[in-house]
This record gives C-alpha cells, sequence and structure tokens, in this order.
C-alpha cells in the first residue's frame, strides 16, 4: 500500500507516540487541580508550552492550545468580530483552507474581501497591496489572512511579505501554518499577529494544535479559566506533549529539504512520463517539497475518477475537490488558479512524508501508468 495523503493527515510518528503515552502514564491529573498530580500535569503543559514558544519566537503566554486548526480559526473571526466596529471587514485570500472562508463569512457576513492569486496560485501581492492601501469601506480592515502554504497545490504564500505590509499600516495579520510546520523552517512565524496550525499533518497526534494571539484575545469557548481564559477546556496535556514531540523531530530532518527538493522533481518527471498529456498544476511556482498537484489525462468513463482508480491500485491519494459533507465540490483554489471545472475533476493531490522514497513515487507513477494504460 502507498500512502500518499499526508496533507490529509499524517502517521502518527514513533517520537510523538512514545511522548504521548509517557505524559499519558506520567501525568495524570488535570492540570487546573490544585493537588500535586494537577500541578505535575500542569509542569509538563507549560514545559511543552516553552518550547513551542521558543520555536516559534514568542512569549509563552502568547500561546493557546486548540483541538487544530479549525478550532483556531473560528476563534480568532469570533474574537475580531467582537472586538472590531460592526462595519468592519477583513481580507482572506482566495485560496485558504475552508476553515477560514467559511469562518470569515460567518463572522463578518458580506464583509470578506477575497485577494487573488496570480495564475500558478500565489498571491497577487501588487493586487493585496492595492486593496490594503484602499481599506474595506474605506477604513482598515480588522484582519488580513494568508496562509503560509496551501494543502491542495504545495504552493508557499509570500506571508512574510504580507505580514510586513500589514505591520506598516497597524493590520493584525493572520497566517494558517498547517501545511507548513514540520515541512519548513519555523522562523518568522511568531512574528504574525494571529498563528495557527493543526499537529497531525506533522505526525502528531490529531486532535491537536496550537494557536498564537495577541494580548487582550477572548477567545470561543467559556466555561473555564483554562489556557488563561482564552479556551475553556480541559487541557490535553499528553496531546502537547505528542505535538511539541513530533515538531522537534520534523525539526531535525529540515537539512534534509534541498534533497527532498529533488526527489519531488524526479517525482514529477515519472509522473509526467508515466501519463503523457499531463501537467503539473503550480509548475514553476515555489512548492512544499512533499506535494504533487497533477492533472491527469481524460480517461475512457469519467464517471469513475483517478483517485478512486488508484485506491483500487492501493494507492491513498487525494482528489483535487473539496469533500463537504460526502459530496464533491469542484476546488476553489484549482478555481481561484483559472483551472477549469472540466479540468479540476482530474487533479490529483500526491502529499508525502519524511518517510515516503523515490521507490514510492515510482510506484505510484507506475500504477498510474496501468491505469492510464487499461482506461484511457
Ligand atoms: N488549514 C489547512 C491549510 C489545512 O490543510 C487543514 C486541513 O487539511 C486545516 C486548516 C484544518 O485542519 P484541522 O482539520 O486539523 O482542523
Amino acid at each position: 500500500m502507498l500512502y500518499f495523503d499526508h496533507n490529509a493527515t499524517a502517521p502518527l510518528s514513533p517520537a510523538a507516540r512514545a511522548a504521548w503515552l509517557e505524559a499519558q502514564e506520567l501525568f495524570p491529573g488535570n492540570p487546573a487541580s490544585t493537588h500535586w498530580a494537577g500541578r505535575r500535569a500542569e509542569a509538563a503543559l507549560e514545559t511543552s508550552r516553552a518550547w513551542l514558544a521558543g520555536w516559534l519566537g514568542c512569549g509563552d503566554a502568547d500561546l493557546v492550545f486548540t483541538s487544530g486548526a479549525t478550532e483556531a480559526a473560528n476563534a480568532v473571526f469570533a474574537h475580531l468580530a467582537h472586538s472590531a466596529g460592526r462595519t468592519a471587514g477583513v481580507m482572506v485570500s482566495a485560496v485558504e483552507h475552508p476553515c477560514v472562508l467559511e469562518a470569515a463569512e460567518r463572522w463578518f457576513p458580506s464583509r470578506v474581501v477575497r485577494l487573488p492569486v496570480l495564475s500558478g496560485g500565489v498571491l497577487d501581492l501588487d493586487a493585496a497591496s492595492g486593496l490594503l492601501r484602499g481599506g474595506f469601506n474605506a477604513g482598515r480592515p480588522a484582519a488580513v489572512a494568508l496562509m503560509a502554504a496551501n494543502n491542495e497545490t504545495g504552493v508557499i504564500q509570500p506571508w512574510a511579505a504580507l505580514r510586513d505590509l500589514c505591520r506598516e499600516r497597524d493590520i493584525p495579520f493572520i497566517c494558517d501554518a498547517t501545511q507548513w510546520v514540520g515541512r519548513l523552517p519555523a522562523e518568522g512565524l511568531g512574528e504574525c499577529a494571529f498563528l495557527f496550525a493543526s499537529g497531525h499533518k506533522s505526525g502528531a497526534p490529531v486532535g491537536t494544535g496550537f494557536l498564537k494571539v495577541p494580548r487582550g484575545f477572548t477567545g470561543l469557548l467559556s466555561g473555564g479559566d483554562q489556557e488563561d481564559g482564552r479556551r475553556a477546556g480541559t487541557q490535553n496535556v499528553a496531546g502537547a506533549a505528542g505535538l511539541v514531540a513530533a515538531l522537534r523531530e520534523c525539526e531535525g530532518l529540515l537539512d534534509g529539504v534541498p534533497a527532498r527538493l529533488e526527489m519531488r522533481g524526479e517525482a514529477e518527471r515519472l509522473l509526467l512520463e508515466a501519463l503523457p498529456g499531463g501537467r503539473i498544476v503550480g509548475a514553476g511556482v515555489e512548492r512544499l517539497w512533499n506535494t504533487v498537484s497533477l492533472l491527469a489525462p481524460e480517461l475512457a468513463d469519467c464517471r469513475q475518477r483517478w483517485v478512486v482508480r488508484l485506491d483500487a491500485t492501493g494507492v491513498a491519494g487525494s482528489s483535487g475537490s473539496a469533500c463537504a459533507s460526502g459530496r464533491e465540490q469542484s476546488s476553489h483554489v484549482l478555481r481561484a488558479m483559472g483551472v477549469g471545472a472540466g479540468e479540476s475533476d482530474r487533479v490529483l493531490r500526491l502529499s508525502s512524508g519524511w518517510g515516503t522514497s523515490l521507490e514510492d513515487w515510482r510506484g505510484v507513477a507506475e500504477r498510474m501508468a496501468a491505469v492510464f494504460e487499461r482506461w484511457r
């Protein structure tokens, strides 16, 4: 079996598993409890927070542990809606994950400006800068959001440049770093006003994540004063330990990024050789080393998608469409890049992990060639 869906979720890393189990056994108490077991659990949680803060380059008190990116995005827009004026709007890139797009629409109904991307999928920085100058209803937007790297295409966004543009104008900048962390250096991320990520794309347990916030953040969940009153609910001590262990492990692998980029190049060559007429989405722009978004050629009997046929050969990949409540919808990311509806049905996302080898990629290319041979 070949697993190529790390952007959806990555297998739990052995280091994260060991850290999770150890914390679960050693720290059974509730960190909010005042007895010895509670105090020990709290100390373990704060050790995880301190590592994360040092790694991101922010203060410990700036970090809130969450269940992942979706919760964090919702908390951020809820907070902004409560603290901004009733007519204020937000600006978000057109290729954000639905957890950002939909949370923005929910808390700022009809007051969301989508920042366009160029055909390669990279934010149009000139257009964004013009829109920032114009403001929202002639006022400052309540915030601007741009992800660090796109989940569907792997395209890397100019988040640091937009962060700095926002800082010059005193506009809070939000960065969803879910697909970036664990794959590229964390440097500079801690300077974003709001920053969040899920852990499970990089080997941490599902249901773990973090949110970096400015002072005065109110949060979304009430019913307890955990996380300095910014996120009620019993904290996940073992999850935080697993998250840190996974990120630490990935951090130690970052020297391997150039070799991984070479591997991706070779993988793309093999895939295009297997599929004459195919093309790489976002070719020519900077992309994550682990992600290949491939526009595959048309097959006879197009009712069955590439992703389904590949699944039958033992390859787990993902379609270029967002699957919402079991219904396939054409991808807003591909649409924003100018990929036609007929074409986006044929886009396959293959996302690898640190443990993936070139042989694994070769295996995918061979199986794709066999599917193509059979169905063209
Ligand atoms: N943001 C990005 C870029 C993602 O890729 C994902 C998940 O695919 C999310 C947010 C949401 O993450 P979660 O489902 O863990 O909350």
